[in-house]
Formats: C-alpha cells, sequence, structure tokens
C-alpha cells in the first residue's frame, strides 16, 4: 500500500470493507450487492439572494435500503461532492447495524460554506434543499430521515422538518422526518451531546477491558490520560469537554482550522469553545502555545488522539509520525486506508469510526421513535418509579425510627435513589447501554480470530454480517 497513491474516500472505506469480506464466507453476488451504493441523487437549484439567483449543488446517497427507513446525516461543506457522501452513507449503513440502530445507510451534503450566508439566507437555501429532497421521498419519516452533520445542526433540523410538515399537512408523523432538532420541535433530550457523549462512553468501556489497553500499550484509567483532538465543533467539543470534566483526562492539544493550542499542562474547553465561538477562530487565545500549522500538532506526544474535524487528515503522509497509541475516530474517515496498514504495523489501536461516533444515530433512533410513539420518554413512568423508591425509604426510615436503631440514610443516596428517570437519563443508559455491547461485539471478534487483526476489520464483520443476514432474509 505505501508504494501506491493515497486512496479517495470511498476507495478507502471500499478497501476496509474488501479485508473484511476477504475473512468471510459470502456469495460472491450477495458481497457485491453489499458493497455498492443503491442510488446517488444530485440537484442543483437556484436561490435568489442580494439581489441575483445563486446555483447550488447538493446530494443524497442512499448505500442499502435493507432496512428502511435509511439514515444519515446532512453535511454542509465546500469538500462536499459524489465520492463523499457514498463513502459517508456507506459507513452509514454499517454503524447502523453494528449499533443496532433499524436503519439503512444514507448520508447528504450540500457544496456550500454556511459561515458566507446570515441566518435568513441560510433559512431560504436550507429550504429549498429540503423541498428538493421532500419531493422525491428523500426526506420522509419511513423513507429516508436525515440528521445533522458537519456544518448543520439543530437549526437546520428544524427548518427541514417544518419544510416537510408544510408539504405533508396531513401526515400525523411529520416530525419523524429528520432528527436532531431542537426540543420545542420535537427533539429528544441530549441529542446534541450524543455523538461526544457517545465518544466518551466508548473510550470508558475500551478501559474496562486491560486486554485491550495492553494492546495499545496504556494502563490505568482515563484519569490523567493525555488527549489531543482536532475539530471544536459539535463532536469534539463534547467530546472533550466531557472526558476531562468527567474522567480527569487532560486535554493537552485543540486543533482548528486557524491553527492548534497546546498546552502539555492541560487546556481549559470550555473557555477555548467560548473563544472560538466568539472569534470564530482560536487565534489569539491568550493560555496556550498557538501554532499555525494545525495537522503537526497531532503528531505531539499524547495517551489519545481524537480526531474529529473531518476525513482523510491522517494519512500516509503522516501516519508514521503519529505517536499516539489510541486513536478514537469521532470524524467519519480520519484514518485513509493506507494510513491505517501504517499505524497497524507500528502497533496504534484505532477505535474505529463506524462505531466511535454511532452515539449520534443512536440517539436520533431514540428521537424518531419518540416523535412515532408521540410521547416523551419517561413521562409514564418516572412519578410511580419515585413513589415506589419513596415506599422503600419511608419503611427503612420507619423501622429505624421503631427499633430506636443509631443510623440514618446518607441524604445524597436519598435524593439519588428517590429520583427517577426522565428522558435525559433514559437516553444516557440506553446510549450507553448500546456503546458497551457494540464494543463487546466488535472485541469478540477481535480476540476470538486470529485472522482478525484489529478493532476496525471486526467492526466491518460484525456489521456485514448482520446485513447479510437482513439481505438472505429477504430472499436475495
Ligand atoms: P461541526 O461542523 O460541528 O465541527 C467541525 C469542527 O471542525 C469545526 O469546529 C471546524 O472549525 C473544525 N474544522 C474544520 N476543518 C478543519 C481542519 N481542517 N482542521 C481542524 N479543524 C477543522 O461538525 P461535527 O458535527 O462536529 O462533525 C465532525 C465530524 O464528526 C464529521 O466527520 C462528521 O461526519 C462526524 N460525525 C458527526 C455527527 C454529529 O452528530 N454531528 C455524528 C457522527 C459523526
Amino acid at each position: 500500500m505505501s508504494s501506491q497513491q493515497e486512496p479517495s474516500f470511498r476507495e478507502s472505506v471500499d478497501i476496509m470493507f474488501s479485508r473484511a469480506v476477504a475473512l468471510m464466507d459470502l456469495p460472491p453476488g450477495l458481497e457485491e450487492k453489499i458493497r455498492v451504493c443503491n442510488a446517488t441523487y444530485t440537484v442543483r437549484f437556484g436561490v435568489r439572494l442580494r439581489g441575483q439567483v445563486q446555483t447550488f449543488t447538493g446530494y443524497r446517497s442512499v448505500h442499502s435500503e435493507h432496512m428502511e427507513p435509511v439514515k444519515g446525516g446532512i453535511r454542509y461543506s465546500l469538500g462536499v461532492n459524489q465520492d463523499e457522501v457514498e463513502a459517508l452513507a456507506a459507513l452509514m449503513t454499517y454503524k447502523c447495524s453494528l449499533v443496532e440502530a433499524p436503519f439503512g445507510g444514507s448520508k447528504g451534503g450540500l457544496c456550500i460554506d454556511p459561515r458566507e450566508y446570515d441566518e435568513q439566507e441560510l433559512e431560504l437555501i436550507t429550504r429549498r434543499f429540503a423541498y428538493e429532497l421532500a419531493k422525491r421521498d428523500l426526506i420522509h419519516p419511513s423513507q429516508n430521515v436525515p440528521a445533522p452533520d458537519m456544518g448543520t445542526g439543530e437549526r437546520e433540523m428544524a427548518w427541514m422538518a417544518d419544510q416537510y410538515a408544510r408539504m405533508n399537512t396531513t401526515d400525523i408523523n411529520a416530525r419523524a422526518c429528520v432528527t436532531g432538532k431542537p426540543i420545542n420541535a420535537g427533539g429528544i433530550q441530549g441529542r446534541t451531546e450524543a455523538t461526544g457523549r457517545g465518544v466518551q462512553y466508548a473510550l470508558q468501556e475500551f478501559f474496562r477491558h486491560p486486554e485491550d489497553m495492553k494492546a495499545a500499550g496504556l494502563t490505568g484509567t482515563l484519569d490523567g490520560k493525555r488527549v489531543i483532538v482536532q475539530g471544536l465543533g459539535n463532536v469534539g467539543y463534547h467530546a472533550a469537554k466531557f472526558l476531562q470534566e468527567e474522567d480527569g483526562c487532560l486535554v493537552t492539544g485543540i486543533i482548528e482550522r486557524d491553527g492548534a493550542l497546546f498546552n502539555p499542562d492541560g487546556l481549559d474547553v470550555e473557555k477555548i469553545r467560548n473563544w472560538l465561538m466568539k472569534h470564530g477562530g482560536i487565534t489569539g487565545y491568550p493560555d496556550a502555545t498557538h501554532f499555525e500549522e494545525g495537522g503537526k500538532v497531532m503528531e505531539e506526544d499524547c495517551d489519545i488522539l481524537i480526531p474529529a474535524a473531518l476525513e482523510g487528515v491522517i494519512n500516509m503522509g503522516n501516519a508514521d509520525r503519529i505517536k499516539a497509541p489510541l486513536i478514537i475516530e469521532a470524524a467519519n474517515g480520519p484514518v485513509t486506508a493506507g494510513a491505517d496498514e501504517i499505524l497497524q504495523k507500528k502497533g496504534t489501536v484505532i477505535i474505529p469510526d463506524m462505531y466511535a461516533n454511532a452515539g449520534g444515530v443512536t440517539v436520533s433512533y431514540f428521537e424518531w421513535v419518540k416523535n412515532l410513539s408521540h410521547i416523551r420518554f419517561g413521562r409514564m413512568q418516572r412519578r410511580q418509579e419515585e413513589s415506589r423508591h419513596q415506599l422503600v425509604v419511608d419503611e427503612l426510615e420507619r423501622l429505624s425510627a421503631e427499633k430506636d436503631l443509631d443510623w440514618q440514610l446518607s441524604p445524597d443516596f436519598k435524593e439519588k435513589y428517590l429520583r427517577g428517570a426522565g428522558e435525559l437519563e433514559l437516553v444516557r443508559s440506553g446510549l450507553d447501554d448500546t456503546m458497551r455491547t457494540a464494543y463487546q461485539s466488535m472485541r469478540d471478534v477481535w480476540h476470538s480470530r486470529a485472522d482478525v487483526p484489529d478493532l476496525r476489520t471486526a467492526a466491518y464483520l460484525v456489521a456485514i454480517g448482520k446485513v447479510a443476514a437482513s439481505y438472505r432474509a429477504k430472499g436475495l
């Protein structure tokens, strides 16, 4: 591989797919059926802005419809192209399969730099794009359900949901046509943070397995581990914040579009995010060393490297200089197939994208279920749960008083025990369970088969196995 050229993103996904299917016993026809992207729709539409018509190009790619609806984010970036959306759509198929979210894979994108437009203009553009997609059932509660990705967030999802509802005025399930919406437009608690939270849960699970830590040459717990993160957007910010605030990690490096910040004693994630939001970049942030060539900071010494921005950033050009023993792919496709081989030879452990960033689609699945059931999670049982717990506490306190025992329940225990689970607690519990179960399914394959060299191949094996079973059940 190293003598060859850097593969494109789609070629990288293809190479990784091929590595995995070579270890499986799939009928060749079925292998090809799973590999190919079913359809990619390209749309060009005009929007009148600033006194003239501007033409935009957008895509929605459907990789596999073995389960419907198909699911996947919509990205706003100048780098969007057919190769990229098809690679991302394929990853969505495998991701959903791995974490048992009952969807096929899809992805969309619009070639636009959203920072060039004001809010009103973006709304016009988004609504028009949503109209073009909805017209062809590429936004639809039972056919194709988009979500946020790079450059989009809950604001864009709310516009898309509203656009769909305007075009389908009698569809009672209209809100389930996209996920990642704000709470007041049918969203779910914990969705915005979900992908970053999933990265945290994935690392927590990794550190529960000494054998896996040993493979990366790591010991101990997450506490004190040095972390470098690329991209302080939705995914990178939440992952870094939770790891720093809740697990005791030391975030030593943050890489953004305009360079990187580095401080071996740790950076304040929250302060840097506020700076980034206010100034549109990290340049000028006072409490760290600033490097203009941000990518170089990925090569610094650290325990965990979290690429959380875009694809292809760890490639054949820099892979041999990456020192981190553990890389968790919070972004989609940050490590190219060529770099993957180099890193594997070095013994670097990679927690692959299709698992590592699956927290987003997992909570999107919960949001979709919430929209279809038209009731928020926890609404029926929360108070009932609390009153049953109160019964136990009252009884314990009565017994204590009756027997004149010299003990009391600590106020902390009472408070925690009495509190019934609301939507956020249930979402976190469902996400944690999903991340743990999926990790275990990958590591079982990784450790039980001598021919499976890494977690990525294991993830593909588990995911493709389930997709194949689904196709077989359909008679294919
Ligand atoms: P985002 O737009 O919120 O954040 C991306 C961040 O990366 C921004 O802060 C941007 O300034 C920074 N960035 C862009 N180019 C960069 C570069 N060359 N170097 C360093 N930083 C750069 O996007 P996001 O939603 O956080 O998505 C990031 C990645 O995570 C993407 O690969 C996306 O596909 C993946 N992902 C996102 C979700 C989700 O729920 N949002 C779910 C799964 C996977």
